[in-house]
């Protein structure tokens, strides 16, 4: 085992074990929606879980690092700060934050995030840009918000752990990418009926099953 600090606080962990992975499960937080333990490599794709590592410059994703020594890491700097609420704003510029009758209010990963880093849900200075698509409802089973989707692929990979063939992926570029399923309706519903597991990986209230969509 290897021992490293985090904001002062000492740590164990195996060497080459994911950075952000051991502060979390040492009870120390990061911001993240991305992340699952078992993804390898990370996507580090919501840019959200910055750390400054001692000796390296600038601020790294701490999803992308393996621990490889007593390192000393800091996750309240000001430079961090200003990453991740920067990231966050990024991510609050294409949703549509309409708490109220969205299923996950209250239990939301975006909440707690920008609760966590003292950002309101709509900042006045915020350009907004939606997609015209408010809700995706030709699955058998769910229905899609593009406008609450943050991309994080967890739905997508634990489609693919769950079922022989993947039911979901990602399509479109850029601004336009969006969670598309496929299949086939009957093979849609025999398959999801009875899964779901996508829906409840879901950091938000993109993927919602048609009995609780608003
Ligand atoms: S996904 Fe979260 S932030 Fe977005 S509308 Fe729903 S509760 Fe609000
Ligand atoms: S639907 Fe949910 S789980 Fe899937 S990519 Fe969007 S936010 Fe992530």
């Amino acid at each position: 085992m290897i021992k490293l600090t985090v904001d002062n606080t000492e740590i164990e962990a195996e060497p080459g074990a994911n950075l952000l992975h051991t502060c979390l499960e040492s009870g120390i937080y990061i911001p993240n929606l991305c992340h699952l333990k078992e993804m390898s490599p990370a996507p580090a794709s919501c840019r959200l879980c910055f750390v400054e590592i001692e000796g390296m410059d600038p601020p790294v994703a701490s999803c992308t690092i393996r621990i490889w020594g007593s390192m000393q890491i800091h996750t309240d700097t000001p430079a961090v700060r200003r990453l991740q609420k920067s990231a966050l704003q990024l991510l609050l510029s294409v949703h549509d934050v309409d708490c109220k009758p969205c299923p996950a209010n209250r239990k939301c990963a975006l909440q707690d995030i920008a609760k966590f880093l003292k950002i309101g849900l709509k900042p006045k200075h915020l350009q907004k840009q939606l997609k015209e698509t408010r809700v995706v409802e030709e699955h058998p089973c769910l229905d899609y918000y593009p406008n609450r989707c943050v991309l994080c692929g967890k739905c997508v990979y634990v489609c693919r752990q769950q079922h022989d063939l993947p039911m979901l992926a990602f399509a479109g570029r850029g601004f336009d990418t969006v969670v598309t399923a496929f299949g086939g309706a009957k093979k849609t519903r025999d398959a999801c009926g009875l899964c779901l597991a996508c829906s409840a990986i879901c950091p938000v209230g993109a993927l919602i099953p048609k009995a609780e969509a608003t």
